[in-house]
């Protein structure tokens, strides 16, 4: 855990959230500032800063964590119309908080 690390805070339970899904390896909770009607994070457990810092074993993490998206998708109903599944990484990538996640993004039609 890196202690001043917003998203590890949330795994520790020390920032309340609700949690939507959770197993040994990762969580997923509401985005604080949605951009569409779904809006969810799917974040590791462990601390991987970003994509950057990702190791090969690391690698079929982010396979599960699209198999978590999907059904959290199948959950809100928003499975078969279609949605985005996006990981920022870096600065100019977007990226704001510095621990690996990965935002599900559905609800509404996205150019
Ligand atoms: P990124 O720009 O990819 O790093 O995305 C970080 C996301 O984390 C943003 O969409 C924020 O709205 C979201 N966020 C920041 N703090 C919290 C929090 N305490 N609970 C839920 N989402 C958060
Ligand atoms: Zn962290």
């Amino acid at each position: 855990m890196a202690t001043d690390c917003v998203f590890c805070k949330i795994v520790a339970g020390e920032i309340p959230t609700q949690f939507l899904y959770q197993d040994d390896e990762m969580v997923a909770f509401p985005d604080i500032h949605p951009l569409t009607p779904v809006h969810i994070l799917i974040v590791p457990k462990k601390h991987i800063p970003s994509l950057l810092e990702m190791e090969q074993g690391e690698a079929p993490l982010i396979g599960r964590m699209a198999l978590v998206a999907k059904r959290l998708a199948k959950e809100k109903g928003i499975a078969e119309r279609g949605y985005r599944l996006v990981i920022n990484s870096g600065p100019e990538g977007g990226q704001v908080v510095p621990h690996l996640h990965m935002h599900l993004l559905g609800g509404k039609k996205l150019k």
